[in-house]
């Protein structure tokens, strides 16, 4: 499979979806870090309220262990009398609506708390799975109101003890007269005014509270006292610069109220209302990092005025300016190209050392030495910043936070920087990898473009699929006839093909063997079939490892496979050819062997009465007679060669009955012996190398061979010299090549192939007796061996002629 994957799968659709899977993995881990490093309680259910993750903040206020939740249904977590609205909402949640409500809830160790619920619904390709929530417990918070509520009831019951109750409580208390008058306040009130009680009472409220800088004050109040109503509201209040929740109670005679300053719920509030919004830019995929880094530093100045954030890139062992929309220009161009280090800033080090560094006087701090000046010359007093780690744990950009007074931070500050720089590095890697994802899929889909192939991509879960051009292109599909489901794309299938196709695919989605190829006909927009070959590729979600896409190029391989069938009949009428061919050979020789046995008694007869007819009349009739005689001895001898020769031919065949191991210096010796006399009467000089190998043969055949070639080197020799003849061989990897050699007349070479065809000869029987068939014989014998026959020559220089015997193949008759 992976070979068939390399070969014909294109390496950058591989590629692709090798990226996709890595980056898919990389999304889930960031998600997760998201999640389970999350300092609110966070959890999801499914459907069924049964939950299915809780990080650890949720295990610390449920009282329990993680793996203790996982088992559980929230509803068991529920206080009784707030069920049926837990319930209510989670419908709503299901249906797609987020909800914001309070609840009581109940800890596996049967203590009460009061929460707050941020819940939404979790989407999965379009579909609702679950419900992700956050928890914030208020019950601290309850408690005090209550505690509040309570102060106030004893107040205006007894009015005693009014002081040592209202000055031993946290928040700010004061009353005021029907004329406005202050009556009371706290050392609360003085502290966060800052201003002694007795500047206070007395006074008139309109002329103590900047109610033009801060309306709602002067609003909410009359509205107490006017309607007799308790308002509670929050405001930053600008003289003061805090944030202030104040709550106001009518009493007989006037208000009173409790002022609590709220500076850091606040700044909890306005950064989880910030984390919120920067988690949901950061699902729309048209959000660059750069619109979403601007978002929340710019957010974070609005809730601490008095920070000056700058968010720096870690590259090349050096800082570079990212976003720092406050930090004077003048000032980041100094900064931009600081390298990092031991000892260099507090961005510089944070970088190097991979830790916050908190620097809260930068005057007095080592990690400043050299630019402490640059610092001074920009009032810069105290810096602190936060490196910003990858999933390799180095460090890709640090957030910096310069103060114009020496600072350090409190323990809230530091919670809510955590916050923050967690939130940067999620945001930032993961648009980062959903950008490379949209990368890879601007190239999915130019390579779904740019091919010939249909593409489909099919989502098992939907059940949805999509096609590419191909389907238009290759089988004359449109809008009008495409359907995006999986049961049109099998409707497209030959009915005979579509049970071997749909079994195909199932046991390969069984045996999560991810890619394989098929054969199949595919209906065309006409009617007609289209013969296509479709690659297989299925992806498995990495969760829970079950196939969750199946994506399939078609070629159309009609031309090929019309070839194919073509070159299939073609075979099969070749064979057939062959066989009537083979038939007909046989038929042939079986008659050419009959013909010239048959014919042999009759040619006896011929020359044996001929003979006779010599022998009774020559020199008795006339010249003439005498030399029709001669003539017709002459021919009925040549037909007799004629014959035998023909016998001999037809041999060939029915004789290869056996094949053994066959010695070829012992065949050589015996036809050299054979032809004693042959070779003594021309003079002949035979050289033979030694030790010829044994090859695999019929030996009479071998035989045959030697006895021609050797013969016709002796035939064919010049009429000036006697013959020098040369037997040689060679071995070669696979075959043993034989040569004779001769210094006889030699062969134009136009006439190489021509000798070994039957009765084919280069001279009149007056030249060189012969019947043309010795060479043909040579060649079907070598034939029958599996070898090759040849000859090199020229004319006037001689001739050699080569055949060759395979070592290995065994001969079949
Ligand atoms: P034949 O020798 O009976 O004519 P062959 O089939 O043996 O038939 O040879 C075919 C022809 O090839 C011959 O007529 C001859 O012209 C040519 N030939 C064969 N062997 C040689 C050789 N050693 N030198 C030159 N010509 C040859």
């Amino acid at each position: 499979m992976e070979n068939f994957l390399k070969t014909n799968i294109p390496e950058d659709i591989i590629k692709y979806y090798k990226k996709v899977e890595e980056e898919h993995k990389h999304n889930i881990q960031i998600y997760q870090s998201l999640f389970y490093q999350n300092p609110e309680a966070v959890f999801s259910v499914d459907l069924e309220g049964n939950f299915t993750s809780a990080n650890e903040t949720m295990a610390i206020k449920g009282e329990c262990s993680k793996e203790f939740i996982l088992q559980e249904n929230f509803r068991n977590f529920i206080h009784p009398k707030h069920l049926a609205k837990a319930l209510a909402k989670f419908e709503l949640v299901k249906k797609g609506i987020p909800q914001d409500f309070e609840l009581r809830a109940i800890t596996a160790k049967g203590n009460q708390l009061d929460i707050v619920i941020n819940s939404l619904p979790i989407y999965v390709d379009g579909t609702i799975l679950g419900i992700y929530g956050i928890i914030r417990d208020v019950t601290e918070q309850k408690r005090l109101n209550k505690q509040m509520k309570q102060a106030l009831a004893n107040l205006e019951k007894a009015n005693i003890e009014k002081d040592t109750i209202l000055e031993s409580i946290t928040e700010g208390f004061f009353a005021i007269n029907n004329k406005w008058e202050f009556l009371y306040c706290n050392k609360v009130i003085e502290k966060i005014w800052g201003i002694d009680k007795q500047e206070i009472l007395g006074k008139n409220f309109w002329e103590l509270v900047d109610v033009e800088k801060a309306p709602e004050i002067g609003i909410e109040f009359k509205r107490a006292l006017e309607l007799k109503v308790r308002v509670k509201f929050e405001l930053f209040y600008t003289p003061l610069h805090i944030w202030l929740e104040i709550t106001a109670y009518p009493t007989d005679n006037g208000l009173s109220s409790i002022v609590r300053v709220i500076n850091e719920e606040k700044r909890v509030e306005q950064l989880f209302t910030l984390e919120k919004r920067a988690l949901e830019l950061n699902i729309d995929i048209s959000i660059s990092i750069n619109d979403i880094v601007e978002l929340l530093i710019n957010g974070i100045h609005k809730i601490h005025t008095d920070m000056i954030c700058t968010l720096m890139e870690v590259r090349d062992g050096a800082l570079h300016n990212w976003y720092a929309p406050i930090l004077p220009e003048a000032y980041k161009k100094l900064v931009d190209g600081f390298p990092i280090g031991i000892k260099n800033g507090s961005c510089g080090t944070a970088a190097f050392t991979k830790q916050t560094v908190i620097v809260d006087d930068i005057q007095k701090s080592q990690l400043w030495d050299g630019i402490k000046d640059i610092a001074a010359r920009f009032g810069f007093k105290a810096c602190w910043s936060l490196p910003l780690l990858d999933k390799n744990k180095e460090v890709f950009a640090t957030f910096g936070i310069y103060y114009h007074t020496v600072k350090k931070p409190s323990a809230a500050e530091m919670n809510s920087l955590e916050k923050i720089r967690n939130l940067l590095t999620t945001i930032i890697l993961n648009k980062e990898a959903e950008e490379n994802i949209l990368l890879s899929k601007e190239r999915y889909d130019i390579v779904a473009k740019a091919t010939n192939d249909a593409i489909w991509d099919c989502d098992l879960n939907t059940r949805k699929v999509i096609w590419n051009n191909g389907i238009t292109s290759i089988f004359g599909h449109d809008e009008k006839t495409i359907r995006d489901t999986i049961e049109w794309g099998l409707e497209q299938i030959h009915p005979d093909d579509k049970m071997s196709v749909i079994e195909k695919l199932l046991t390969h989605l069984e045996t999560r063997e991810n890619t394989f190829s098929d054969e199949f006909r595919c209906l065309c927009a006409d009617g007609t079939y289209k013969y296509v070959q479709n690659k297989v590729f299925i992806i498995t979600d990495n969760v829970t490892n079950k196939p969750k896409r199946i994506i399939g190029a078609l070629q159309d391989v009609t031309i090929q496979k019309n070839t194919e069938l073509q070159l299939r009949t073609l075979n099969e009428t070749l064979k057939q050819r062959a066989d009537q061919l083979a038939v007909s050979n046989t038929e042939l020789e079986r008659f050419a062997y009959v013909a010239s046995h048959d014919l042999q008694e009759p040619l006896r007869t011929i020359t044996s009465f001929l003979q006779l007819f010599k022998r009774k009349y020559a020199n008795k009739i006339d010249e003439t007679a005498d030399n029709y005689i001669t003539f017709a001895v002459d021919g009925a001898e040549r037909m007799k060669q004629l014959i035998m020769d023909m016998l001999e031919y037809s041999r060939v065949n029915t004789q290869l009955k056996t094949n053994e191991d066959v010695d070829m210096q012992q065949v050589v010796n015996e036809v050299l012996f054979n032809f004693g006399n042959k070779i003594k009467l021309s003079d002949a000089t035979i050289e033979v190398t030694p030790n010829l190998p044994k090859v695999h043969a019929v030996k009479t055949q071998m035989m045959q061979v030697f006895q021609n070639l050797i013969s016709n080197a002796i035939k064919y020799q010049k009429p000036t010299q006697p013959p020098h003849i040369k037997i040689d061989v060679k071995e070669h990897f696979t075959e043993w090549e034989f040569s004779v050699k001769d210094d006889g007349i030699g062969i134009d070479a136009k006439f190489f192939d021509k000798i070994f065809i039957i009765f084919q000869r280069l001279h009149s029987k007056t030249q060189y007796a012969g019947t043309g068939i010795g060479l043909a014989i040579c060649k079907k014998i070598i034939d029958k061996h599996y070898g090759r026959i040849w000859v090199e020559s020229e004319a006037g220089k001689g001739s050699t002629f080569y055949f060759t015997i395979p070592k290995a193949i065994v001969l079949h008759q």
